[in-house]
Formats: C-alpha cells, sequence, structure tokens
C-alpha cells in the first residue's frame, strides 16, 4: 500500500492526516497536510509562507489542503502552508525572527545550523528529495507590488526548465522570469532533480481575499495539469504566458521618497524614466531610469526608500517574442513552449 511520512506523520492510500513537524532549532514547528490519492500518480510538494508576511499563498495552500479530498487526488500531496511561522507571528518582512536570514536566499541549509538554515535544509534535504514537482508561493513583500508572474530555474537541466515552463503556461499569470540563483528554492529542487515553479501574486503585506482564490485556482490547474485530479474538470486557461530569461533589480542612488511613474505589468524601453526620488522638501534628487527594454514586474510600493534598496525589478530578454503578434490567434495555451 502507498503511503506518505514526514516525520512523525503518515498518510496511507485514501488518506488526508494533518499535524506539525518539529526541527531541533526552529521555535514553532511547521505544520504539514499529507494527502495520499486513491490513485497512484506523481508526489507533489506545496509551500507557502516561507516569508512570513507574504498572504495570499498561505491561505490558499491552507484552503486547497481542506477541500482537496484523497479520493480525486492520483498521487500524493505534501502541503506545508506556514514555513516561517515565527516570522508570521512577529509580522516581520522577509526574514526568520532569530537570525536576521532570507531562507530563500540560503540554500542548501544546515541541519544543525539556525532556524532559516534548519528550515532551507528542511525543504532541501528532507523534502525535496522524494518528489515530481515542487511549487513555491509567494507574494510582493510589505513595501512590494507586483504583477502575478513566476519563476523557474535557468540553472536547472533544460528538460526541467521545460517541465516548468509548460506547467506554468496552465496559470492564470502574465508571465515567467528565469531564476539564476544558486541558493533558493527553485535551486534546490533543481539540484534533486525536480521541476519546479515559484509564483508570485499580490503584496503590500495585505490578505486578500480575491488573491487567495486566485492561488487556489492556480493550484488546481497545476494539479490538472500534472494529472494528479481525477474526476474534477478544469477549465483549461487559453492566454498566453511571456517568457523572460532574466530579471533585473534597479537600485535608489540616494535615500528619499520614491515616486513610480508606471505600474507593474507596464512595457519598458531602454533608458525610459520609470520614477523619482525626491527629499523631504519635493525636490528631485534622482530620476531611475531603466537600462533596458524589459517588463516591470515588481516595484517598491513604500514611500520610503534608502540608498542601495530595490525600487524595481523588471524582466529583461523576452524569450518568446515572436508569439507576441499571435498571442490574440492562440487557442492551445501550450503552443508557445519551445
Ligand atoms: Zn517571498
Amino acid at each position: 500500500m502507498r503511503t506518505i511520512t514526514l516525520g512523525s506523520l503518515q498518510a496511507k492510500q485514501g488518506e488526508k492526516i494533518q499535524g506539525y513537524v518539529h526541527l531541533p532549532g526552529v521555535e514553532r514547528p511547521v505544520p504539514v497536510i499529507l494527502i495520499c490519492g486513491q490513485q497512484p500518480g506523481k508526489r507533489i510538494l506545496i509551500t507557502a509562507g516561507v516569508h512570513g508576511a507574504e498572504y495570499p499563498g498561505i491561505v490558499a495552500v491552507r484552503s486547497l489542503a481542506a477541500e482537496l479530498a484523497p479520493q480525486v487526488l492520483a498521487g500524493e500531496l505534501i502541503l506545508l502552508p506556514l514555513i516561517n511561522s515565527a516570522a508570521f507571528f512577529s509580522r516581520m518582512p522577509a526574514l526568520v525572527p532569530s537570525d536576521q536570514k532570507n531562507i530563500n536566499r540560503i540554500f542548501p541549509g544546515n541541519a544543525f545550523g539556525t532556524e532559516a538554515e534548519q528550515l532551507a535544509a528542511f525543504i532541501d534535504q528532507i523534502l525535496c528529495r522524494s518528489i515530481d514537482f515542487y511549487c513555491d508561493l509567494h507574494s510582493g513583500d510589505i513595501h512590494e507590488t507586483l504583477l502575478p508572474h513566476g519563476y523557474y530555474s535557468g540553472i536547472a537541466m533544460r528538460q526541467l526548465q521545460q517541465e516548468a515552463r509548460q506547467a506554468a503556461c496552465c496559470l492564470d499569470i502574465h508571465c515567467t522570469v528565469q531564476s539564476h540563483s544558486d541558493c533558493g528554492s527553485l535551486s534546490a529542487a533543481a539540484q534533486h532533480g525536480v521541476s519546479a515553479l515559484l509564483l508570485e501574486r499580490g503584496g503590500n503585506g495585505v490578505y486578500d481575499d480575491a488573491d487567495a482564490h486566485f492561488y487556489k485556482e492556480d493550484l488546481y490547474r497545476l494539479l490538472n495539469h500534472l494529472k494528479c485530479l481525477t474526476g474534477i474538470q478544469m477549465p483549461q486557461r487559453q492566454s498566453l504566458v511571456l517568457d523572460f530569461l532574466a530579471s533585473e533589480s534597479l537600485q535608489a542612488g540616494c535615500d528619499g521618497f520614491w515616486e513610480p511613474f508606471l505600474r507593474p505589468g507596464a512595457r519598458l524601453a531602454n533608458n525610459e524614466a520609470v520614477g523619482m526620488i525626491t527629499d523631504v522638501f519635493g525636490s528631485i534628487k534622482q530620476i531611475v531610469r531603466s537600462a533596458q527594454p524589459g517588463l516591470i514586474v515588481y516595484q517598491r510600493s513604500s514611500l520610503a526608500v534608502r540608498v542601495g534598496e530595490m525600487v524595481l525589478v523588471m524582466a529583461i530578454g523576452q524569450n518568446n517574442l515572436e508569439q507576441l503578434d499571435k498571442s490574440e490567434q492562440i487557442s492551445d495555451n501550450n503552443s508557445n513552449e519551445k
């Protein structure tokens, strides 16, 4: 009989169980839901709350876990709605409070290290070892607003990149961007030969019902694409998901008030003015300009900015430009995959 086991938790075929995994150096135990489907299929890992103030994904995973019955699942689901509970209850952006480290910058982590290092090691060395696909849900942080989009590892094997792109094309997102990080959740999955997507939706430290709902819909679409759902009819998504080869961050050259001219989703030309930094008297201290063409995927939404901090991130190097002209005519949402 098929089972999923994680720590002291075990779900047998046709069972859904919930509980906590205790890591020795982590203040709050990690909540887990295991669903072992009635039928065989892929094993999928879905995480949220790596960053504690990114709420839509946390609620979406919790809601999916409550709704999904083992009887309609082919395969196994490992759901972790809130990786970084300490930050969630501290309302702290990006970091783990006890060590001030960003989990998604320190993979593969260290099972004997600080709290953030142990959480990264748990994902890398325990969770990513025996799965077929990994989806990690994020949002803009407390000071960030963004366009719904996704990342896949640009350093993963070509086949893993293609699998991630094909999955992304089924989702309600505007674009995918290759991540070239070698210390995040995507690269951790890539090291284990696992295809993975990191999704972004919502932001500003806001819990928004609609964002959580759209996120949950995307999780159903993802599971449907991975052939994990039986007896649930999912409408296919029809539009084009653009693909970009990289992202580029624009930084503030001085402390000041950040006043953007544009919004996420805006197309940028080379050397286009994207916003200005002013002082407390209203004098302009810097006009921030793009260094190349691209698409704004997220930007700072706080008025305050300090020198060197990100004001805007743009996706650059569009990979499927030739499909843009055809986007009105696309009927098969996977047809843009190369
Ligand atoms: Zn995040």
